[in-house]
């Protein structure tokens, strides 16, 4: 329950249930404009028919709210196929009709993604865009042994062949870019969610350690310096002011650390602990030494006042600092900095330790 409910309130569900209803809309439109032509053209058999698919439409949109995906596409897939079958023998293969058969195929997935997505089954893509391919070839040989039922005027023929074409066309584009996009926001989604702590927004532990990784394959670590900062005393932050507020100073800290290290590669380490990577080169080239950035981040902290719900919260970080050398590994690097970080704790906090 509590997950369907989660499921349901996401944006991105409210997307795709709005693109579905995109969908039958545009369905309901191409079906008005049927319906016109063929009362213009006096082709009645498929007048009729375009009067029940306005229905089917207009029911369909109940199947959507009501989440009956696997059913909405089941009967879509069904109207489409007998309209798009009944036009051909009405009115021949010089019209185009047939053309719909294989829009169905981007519809129908695009169909099946969104269903997926918004906690349903599969609507079978597959065996629908099987079908609609054999539907297709069967239309294909009936034409062979069957003249159309209506024979009308070869300009109207033309005209109905160019304005099909555009239809199938615009659906193709739309339905398939939609998916596309809607894949590659995904994506970038979860990419950004593997590698960023989405507390703070900064690259998260594994990210840190893979970048090290290729500066170790790169640059054999050369001249880069390592701390670890670690918020002093912050359980207690939690137990009188809460642990929202205990988020709310996680935040603050890590905006103060981006700020005040510029560009240096950094993450949120884990709980109230942060990781900064530099490069002497850069830090000397902007005359700062590491030592000065890290002081620098250090009194940032103890200088900021933290204003929670009006309340002003004062609190200081202790920093662990350790120069990479030849042979050291990732691992004992990191150790290294984490001992000098226990130092500066057993020795008073707020210090830096080199
Ligand atoms: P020290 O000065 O020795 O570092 O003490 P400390 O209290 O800062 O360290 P300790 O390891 O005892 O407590 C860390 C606390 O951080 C415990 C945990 O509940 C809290 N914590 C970890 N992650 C989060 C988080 O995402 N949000 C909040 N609000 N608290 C967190
Ligand atoms: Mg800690
Ligand atoms: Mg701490």
């Amino acid at each position: 329950m509590t997950m369907n409910i989660k499921m349901k309130n996401t944006v991105n569900n409210r997307t795709a249930l709005y693109a579905l209803y995109a969908l039958e809309a545009m369905m309901m439109v191409v079906h008005g404009l049927f319906l016109i032509f063929f009362a213009c053209t006096g082709v009645r058999l498929m007048l009729t028919v375009n009067i029940f698919s306005l229905l089917v439409y207009a029911v369909s949109f109940l199947l959507i709210k009501r989440m009956y995906l696997t059913v909405y596409t089941a009967v879509v897939f069904l109207e489409v196929s007998i309209h798009m079958f009944l036009s051909v023998l009405c009115l021949g293969w010089g019209y185009g009709f047939q053309l719909y058969f294989l829009v169905c195929v981007p519809v129908i997935f695009y169909a099946d993604y969104f269903s997926v997505k918004l906690g349903h089954r599969h609507v079978h893509g597959f065996l629908l865009s099987v079908a609609s391919g054999l539907l297709y070839f069967v239309t294909l040989v009936y034409v062979r042994y069957h003249e159309p039922l209506y024979s009308l005027d070869n300009r109207i023929e033309y005209v109905m062949l160019a304005v099909n074409s555009l239809v199938v066309i615009v659906f193709s584009t739309v339905f398939l870019g939609a998916l596309a996009r809607t894949a590659t926001n995904t994506e970038a989604k979860l990419e950004r969610q593997a590698t960023h702590d989405m507390l703070t927004g900064m690259s998260n532990r594994n990210y840190l350690i893979e970048q090290l990784g290729v500066l170790f394959e790169t640059e054999h670590l050369k001249d880069y310096w390592l701390a670890i900062l670690d918020i002093d005393d912050f359980k207690a932050i939690n137990d009188v002011y809460g642990h929202n507020c205990g988020d709310y100073v996680l935040k603050s800290v890590a905006k103060l650390i981006q700020k005040n290290s510029g560009g240096m590669i950094s993450c949120r380490w884990g709980g109230e602990e942060f990781l900064l990577v530099g490069h002497e080169g850069l830090t000397k080239g902007g005359a700062k030494t590491s030592h000065e950035v890290l002081e620098r981040i250090r009194r940032a902290v103890e200088e900021n006042d933290f204003i929670y719900e009006g309340t002003k919260i004062k609190l200081t970080i202790t920093i662990g600092m350790a120069s990479h050398t030849d042979e050291q590994t990732i691992d004992e690097w990191i150790n290294i900095a984490d001992m000098k970080l226990y130092s500066g704790k057993n020795s008073g906090k707020n210090r830096l330790v080199v």
